[in-house]
């Protein structure tokens, strides 16, 4: 193989006269080399492993029936992130060419793409359910963090190496690519340090670095790309008028604990009405391009909106009634002070499932009125 991005290149050579076949990509340790230096076919590479990993585990987990999601994202978490992140040390600082808030608002790149899908079939949504709110329940971050910190660290180590090793010469290589202003993994990192505030590593010479300084410098870097995700997704979350309700009651980036509460339909309901994935009239209204106003509940003569507020609080359909009296008396006898509050606060204390006893309590009736609508 012969590195030159023109493809112009025509030389032969000959080991014991045979001619040697030139190739255009080589897999070396796992991961693919190609002749213009681009490390997309790695990448696509290990993502392509990665999902088949991926369906085993699906297969063998049982996806949608039964298992809990906290188990199938930590198998995920496991077995499949380590496959596409494999070598991301290396290829990261080539494979990401844009600033970090590009980086980190980029959820359409194939591998993102496919994190997505991993969180909707762990949650039991379809396909066109929406992205942002599928990972939010999950409390996901891009897969980017992780190959971000990946790189970091293999950054540091060089920092400190050796010049007599081979590493070390590789080092003295990539810092005179740096100073050539060509890309190399001394400018990403400078990058990605300027743009999270994080102060530049230097090495002092004389001064070794284990491995636990090395991971506590990663886990800063870490936090500080996780804030600025957790701000990126906040402001999405807030422009899309579709998750109105999902940006009143959550602010940061978090596993849902009622997902390990209940059993699947119920489940499947709370996420639906949090992500606004379900047939009440509003969400229907919304698909149909009928005016707000005119999307009216169909279950009561009020002539009222049909949203979630309606359905849960107000509607007085005689089985949801029935169900949400019961259900205000039990969660009024867990906390006295409950049946004080204003409707609109009560109807936001439940929909924001930060009380298990309380989700355990109203999961059957929102299960029932989400339903309901299919
Ligand atoms: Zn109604």
């Amino acid at each position: 193989m012969i590195f030159n991005c023109t493809k112009k290149a025509t030389y032969s050579f000959l080991y014991s006269k045979t001619p040697i076949e030139m190739v255009r990509k080589y897999k070396y340790l796992g991961l693919y080399i190609s002749d213009t230096g681009s490390f997309k076919l790695a990448v696509d590479d290990l993502l392509s492993k990665a999902k088949k990993a991926y369906a085993a585990l699906y297969q063998s987990l049982n996806v949608y029936n039964g298992a809990k999601p906290r188990v199938i994202i930590k198998a995920f978490d496991t077995m499949v992130i380590p496959i596409i992140t494999y070598g991301s040390e290396v290829w990261s600082s080539y494979f990401y060419k844009y600033s970090l808030n590009y980086i980190l608002n980029n959820v359409n790149n194939n591998q993102e793409k496919f994190h997505t899908r991993v969180c909707k079939n762990t949650l039991g949504m379809t396909r066109l359910t929406t992205n942002i709110g599928c990972r939010s329940e999950l409390g996901r971050y891009p897969i980017a963090i992780k190959t971000i910190c990946n790189t970091y660290s293999y950054y540091i180590r060089l920092q400190h190496m050796q010049t007599n090793t081979l590493l070390g010469q590789a080092t003295v290589v990539q810092k005179a690519l740096h100073l050539s202003k060509q890309r190399s993994i001394f400018g990403f990192i400078e990058n990605i340090c300027r743009e999270t505030d994080l102060p530049l590593h230097k090495a002092e010479p004389g001064v070794d670095i284990n491995k636990c300084t090395i991971s506590n410098l990663t886990k800063k870097l870490k936090f500080g790309l996780m804030r600025k995700f957790t701000e990126i997704q906040n402001n999405s979350i807030k422009k899309s008028g579709k998750l109105e309700l999902l940006a009143n009651t959550k602010f940061n980036i978090k596993y849902e604990p009622y997902l390990d509460e209940l059993n699947l339909d119920q489940r499947k309901a709370i996420t639906q009405l949090r992500i606004s994935a379900h047939k009440l009239p509003i969400e229907v209204g919304r698909t149909l391009k009928i005016p707000r106003h005119k999307r009216y509940c169909k279950r009561c003569s009020s002539s009222q909106v049909g949203d979630e507020f309606h359905t849960l609080m107000i509607c007085p359909y005689t089985q949801f009634q029935t169900m949400r009296s019961l259900a205000l008396d039990q969660i009024t006898k867990h906390i006295p002070q409950f049946s004080k509050l204003p409707l609109k606060e009560k109807f936001m204390y439940i929909f924001a499932c930060n009380d298990p006893l309380c989700i355990r309590i109203v999961a059957p009736f929102i299960a029932r009125c989400i339903n309901h609508e299919k």
